[in-house]
C-alpha cells in the first residue's frame, strides 16, 4: 500500500498538504478532514496520526481509498483561531451552487474528484453532550435520513462500551448545517456523512484517542480496513 502526499491549492498562502492511500482492490472511497477550524487540535492531531500510522504501515487499507487532509484551514491553524470567515459555513448549499470561498471551494473540488462513498470531518465542541443535551462537545453528527446512522449508532455504542466514565459517553445528534462540507457531501454527493466532535474539556491526548478510534471504527464500517 502507497501513500501519496499532495498539495491543494499550490501557490496560495492557504495551500495545504493531503494524502492519498490506496488499497490493492477497487473498493469504496473514504475522505477524512480535520482543522476546518483552525484551533481545533485535537481532530488535526488525529488525522495527523492517521497519515502517520499509514506510512507506517501499521494501519492497511485493504482496499478502495482513503483522502486524508489533516489540516484544511493552514492560515487559521497558523493563528490557532477558528478561522474568519468561518469555512463550515461556506460550502455549496446545493448542486451546481459555487462555494463561497476559495479555500472551501478548492476542498470541495478534491470531493467531487474523489466522489467520497464517506466523508469524516472532525471538530471540536464545548460541553460534554451526556451532561447537557444542548452542548456538541463528545457528539458525532449526521443529517436526517443520511444512510451512515446505523454505522454511526454501532460506533458510538463500541466507543462508549470502551470508555469508563459515562459523563465522556458520545451521543448522535442528526441535523442539517447548511454550508458546512458534511451537509454539502450529504446533500450534493447523497455521501455517508459524519462529523466527529470532542468536548473541548478533555485532556488533549484523551480526545486525540477518542478521534483516532471513532475514525478506525468508521473506517471498518466503510469497509477499508479489516
Ligand atoms: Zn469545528
Amino acid at each position: 500500500m502507497k501513500v501519496k502526499k499532495l498539495m491543494l491549492g499550490k501557490g496560495n498562502s492557504w495551500a495545504t498538504p493531503y494524502y492519498i492511500a490506496t488499497g490493492e482492490q477497487e473498493g469504496p472511497h473514504v475522505m477524512v478532514v480535520a482543522g476546518i477550524h483552525g484551533n481545533e487540535i485535537a481532530s488535526i492531531r488525529a488525522a495527523e496520526k492517521l497519515v502517520k500510522l499509514l506510512n507506517q504501515q501499521k494501519l492497511q487499507i485493504s482496499q478502495g481509498k482513503l483522502i486524508i487532509v489533516p489540516i484544511v484551514n493552514q492560515v487559521a491553524y497558523r493563528k490557532r483561531i477558528r478561522g474568519v470567515p468561518d469555512l463550515n459555513r461556506t460550502f455549496p448549499r446545493k448542486k451546481k451552487q459555487a462555494a463561497s470561498n476559495p479555500l472551501s471551494a478548492a476542498v470541495f473540488q478534491l470531493i467531487l474528484k474523489h466522489t467520497p462513498e464517506w466523508y469524516l470531518d472532525l471538530h471540536e465542541a464545548n460541553g460534554l453532550s451526556q451532561k447537557d443535551a444542548k452542548v456538541l462537545g463528545q457528539t458525532l453528527i449526521s443529517d436526517q435520513g443520511n444512510p451512515v446512522v446505523p454505522a454511526v449508532r454501532r460506533t458510538i455504542k463500541r466507543m462508549n462500551h470502551s470508555i469508563k466514565s459515562k459523563d465522556r459517553h458520545f451521543n448522535i445528534r442528526l441535523h442539517e448545517l447548511p454550508g458546512s462540507s458534511r451537509t454539502a457531501a450529504s446533500r450534493i454527493l447523497g455521501a455517508r456523512a459524519v462529523t466527529v466532535e470532542t468536548g473541548w474539556s478533555l485532556p488533549k491526548q484523551v480526545r486525540i484517542r477518542y478521534q483516532l478510534k471513532i475514525v478506525q471504527h468508521l473506517l471498518r464500517e466503510a469497509g477499508l480496513t479489516i
